[in-house]
């Protein structure tokens, strides 16, 4: 059996893993020592690449919105990350610093967060230079506190790419040497299998992210169902890692209360068990932007993209973005809260936002 294959017998429906159909390593990225090892990767997998002459990519989109998508969708770009991407920026509230194993995702969900905040086709770009990354993220750990905290996951899916590219794998095994760091990282994927026996140490919070089935079924292609997410979240759990639910996005939609309710107990039912474990909680919003380029993509989605029924929120660079009234907000906060507390008394919630 493949170590990426999903468990004999394992619940629900696993994500299919992802073969991208146009590979291309830049002539760096090649050279990298990691990159050799994604190479051989793609060699087992049986997947064709392209290896560049030069550090730029060829011109990835297509001749409509639709092709330029489905095109972009099954390419990967093994690249290295450029000397900016060292430079690592704050990402309140979910940790101390953000840095990248890649940007972009395979996954296909109606409401996805990189659209509008990675510019053009939504390729994968995946970064060779991986140790570099690592060892500059040492340079960010705090000598004076007990714990700084790393996210590794607010560009991609970095599960939903491991079968390619082993990065996530070599991260966590990083982190379990750096004491005072921790990891953290979420995923819609459930291939956990290469993660179980790795030295994590305690040093890695895997979150995965999870939704009431209503949401998971009708705008989150290509994951993982909610049933194998779960699962994948108990092995995790089981294997002494530290874990974590991120519940998003979270929409108050008919009967909202009835769904989210089983999905609690479903995740109560998977963690039977003593575990550390964390919520964050992050209703959906969108841009005028991200809706834009979401309807080009998903343009019979049925998510909610109506402006007249939300709040706008201004940030400080004079932009805004579209969130849920107060009143639906305090309902929803209230009602998390509560029936989270009533089930995971040892459960702690990070934030609601
Ligand atoms: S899994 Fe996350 S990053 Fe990937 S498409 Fe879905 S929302 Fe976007």
């Amino acid at each position: 059996m493949s170590t990426f294959a999903p468990a004999p017998g394992a619940p629900g429906r696993s994500a299919r893993l992802w073969k991208p159909r146009h590979i291309y390593f830049t002539a760096a990225a090649h050279a990298e020592e990691h990159g050799r090892r994604i190479a051989d990767r793609l060699d087992q997998l049986r997947l064709p690449y392209e290896v560049l002459s030069a550090n730029r990519l060829p011109k990835l989109g297509g001749s409509t919105v639709r092709e330029t998508y489905q095109k972009a969708k099954n390419t990967l770009a093994i690249v290295t990350a450029p000397p900016s991407a060292l430079k690592l920026t704050p990402i309140p509230p979910s940790a101390d610093w953000q840095f990248h194993l890649a940007k972009g995702c395979p996954a296909h969900c109606q409401y996805c967060y990189l659209a509008g905040s990675l510019p053009g086709a939504p390729v994968t770009r995946t970064y060779a230079n991986l140790e570099a990354i690592l060892e500059n993220n040492a340079n960010y750990i705090d000598p004076h506190r007990a714990l700084t905290t790393f996210e590794a996951s607010c560009y991609t899916d970095p599960l939903g790419i491991e079968h390619l590219t082993g990065s996530l794998s070599r991260a966590i095994e990083w982190f379990g040497q750096q004491p005072e760091a921790r990891l953290r990282w979420v995923t819609k994927y459930d291939a956990v299998n290469p993660l179980l026996n790795l030295q994590h140490n305690g040093q890695t919070r895997c979150r995965i992210s999870l939704n009431a089935g209503w949401v998971t079924r009708r705008l989150e292609g290509g994951t993982a169902d909610l049933e194998a997410r779960l699962h994948a979240m108990r092995r995790l759990a089981q294997a002494g890692y530290r874990v974590g639910a991120v519940l998003a996005p979270l929409m108050p939609f008919e009967d909202w209360k009835t769904e989210y309710a089983d999905m609690l107990d479903r995740l109560r039912e998977a963690l039977d068990f003593p575990v550390d474990l964390t919520f964050e909680l992050i209703t959906h919003r969108f841009t005028p932007g991200s809706k834009e380029i979401l309807l080009d993509w998903y343009p019979n989605t049925s998510l909610d993209f109506n402006e007249e029924t939300r709040a706008k929120k201004r940030n400080k660079f004079g932009s805004h973005k579209f969130v849920y009234t107060r009143e639906q907000m305090d309902e929803l906060k209230g009602w998390f809260s509560a029936e989270i507390k009533a089930r995971f008394p040892e459960g702690e919630v990070l934030y609601f936002t």
